[in-house]
């Protein structure tokens, strides 16, 4: 059996049956028998179930908003969010299959034209950081391309994910078009990755997996997509309205408990602005609320494990100072404080690795080419924010940044109609926006011969 922890309490929450490598067999087994029945539901049908799936997981939003903020320790306002994403997300690809549009091409002797056919079996691996949003960015757009899915969710929090499962069925779609397998990544994972009768992984998680998941696919030439790690960096101007930029900063890094590849884990600030800055972030770290996740209030909760809890701390204390330490509460669950290193410099391990928890390392810069140079010193490239009043420079800087996702004052990253992904080493493929279907199918070119030959 899989135990479930709650990490604010660090009881059980729930013990579940720990799927093996058989179980994934049979499970990409019926995935497979469903397909053929599935890719062939009209667009305008297909449309309808994915609506009325999302449909249904709006009637059960507050049961999994509480479970997820149970299981992932984090504050329920958070979770109704997520969740609510869930059924966006849903109800935007149900516009995807009557979309899926080809291209006719003008040819020599006849008619040249494109198709997008679905890919097959696809096994979808995820993380426990936001567990069933980041399933559905992935779920949404492959069932509306016609593929069938084996979904293996993060062992932590496989509680969602397998309510789902149930709600798919609620909601109509076929036995076998939604699978989802709870059990551990190097064994389950694993052999969705080498699986011959899955077609492509798509992948969330950190960048060690995600290179050995790669590694893994190569033996089949399996399509992957890779969201992976993040180190980004929130570039505050001195001639930026600093009180927004310092009172938004908290949210950026320490949301999720930190626990999110789009922490903005790097603060860099222009010198000239730093006293005042650091001033109100002060502030704005004090006046946090760290605490029971299914409090109201709360705009923070523990770390989803122990283990989690060790590597956070180990960055702590390094050669960094702390310059900031909000509050936590004491006694069980993996709590931690909110923390601000500061002065930091890009060489530290705290600035080079990600951390995965409420550390945030403020680093001082003198002037926009240092700003430029040290936000791309990183072999993350996920995403970040800008901070300043000129529009000009804002631009110049969002242009130079390697980085998949950025916005000018604002720390927002994801949205259902845009897209979302890295550069470098924080993956590969773009999730979410209007083209997410192109990588869950495969283009085929048909040529059609009207002069014999
Ligand atoms: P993880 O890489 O440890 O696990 C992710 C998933 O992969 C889990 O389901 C796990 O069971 C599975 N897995 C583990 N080993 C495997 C193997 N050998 N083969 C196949 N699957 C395997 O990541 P995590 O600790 O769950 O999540 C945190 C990481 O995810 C962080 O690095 C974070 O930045 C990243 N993340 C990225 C994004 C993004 O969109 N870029 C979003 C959220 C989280």
């Amino acid at each position: 059996m899989l135990r479930v922890i709650e990490p604010a309490t660090e009881e059980v929450l729930a013990e579940v049956p720990r799927a093996t490598a058989a179980d994934v067999d049979a499970a990409v087994a019926r995935a497979r028998a469903a397909w053929p029945a599935w890719r062939a539901v009209a667009p305008g049908d297909r449309a309808a179930l994915l609506r009325r799936l999302a449909d249904v997981i709006a009637k059960h939003h507050d049961e999994l908003s509480v479970l997820e903020a149970r299981n992932a320790g984090k504050p329920i306002g958070d979770a109704r969010g997520e969740i609510g994403m869930v059924v966006d997300t849903f109800r935007y690809y149900a516009g995807a299959p009557e979309r899926l549009l080809g291209d006719t091409i003008p040819v020599a002797g006849g008619l040249g034209f494109t198709v997008r056919e679905p890919l097959g079996v696809v096994g979808l691996i995820t993380p426990w950081n936001f567990p069933l949003a980041i399933a559905s960015w992935k779920l949404a757009p492959a069932l509306a391309a016609g593929n069938t899915v084996v979904l293996k969710p993060a062992e932590l929090t496989p509680l969602t994910a397998l309510r789902f499962a149930e709600l798919a069925l609620e909601a109509g779609l076929p036995e076998g078009v939604v699978e989802v397998v709870a059990g551990p990544g190097s064994e389950c994972g694993a052999r969705l990755v080498e699986h011959p009768d899955v077609a492509k992984v798509a992948f969330t998680g950190s960048t060690e997996v995600g290179r050995s998941i790669a590694a893994g696919a190569a033996a089949t030439i399996k399509r992957v997509t890779l969201e992976l790690g993040g180190k980004s960096a929130n570039i505050v101007f001195a001639d930026a309205d600093l009180e927004q930029a310092a009172a938004s900063a908290p949210g950026a890094v320490f949301g999720n408990a930190g626990q999110d590849c789009c922490a903005r884990s790097r603060i860099l600030v222009e010198r000239g602005a730093l006293d005042r800055f650091m001033e109100a972030l002060e502030e704005a770290v004090d006046a946090l609320q760290v605490g029971d996740p299914l409090d109201e209030a709360t705009q923070m909760g523990p770390l989803i494990s122990a283990g989690q809890r060790e590597q956070v701390a180990s960055f702590v204390n390094g050669d960094a100072p702390i310059a900031i330490r909000g509050s936590a509460p004491d006694g069980p669950g993996f709590w931690f404080a909110p923390t601000v290193l500061c002065p930091v410099s890009n060489d530290d391990r705290a600035a080079r690795e990600e951390i995965f928890g409420p550390v945030a390392a403020v680093i001082p810069f003198r002037d926009e080419a240092e700003a430029i140079a040290l936000a791309n010193d990183t072999i993350y490239g996920l995403s970040g924010s800008i901070w300043t009043r000129d529009g000009a420079k804002a631009l110049r800087v969002a242009r130079a940044v390697e980085t998949g996702v950025l916005s000018i004052n604002s720390n927002t990253s994801v949205r259902v109609s845009t897209p979302f992904g890295g550069f470098k080493q924080s993956g590969y493929g773009r999730e979410l926006g209007p083209h997410a279907t192109d990588a869950y199918t495969e283009v085929k070119t048909v040529y059609y011969a009207t002069e014999g030959r």
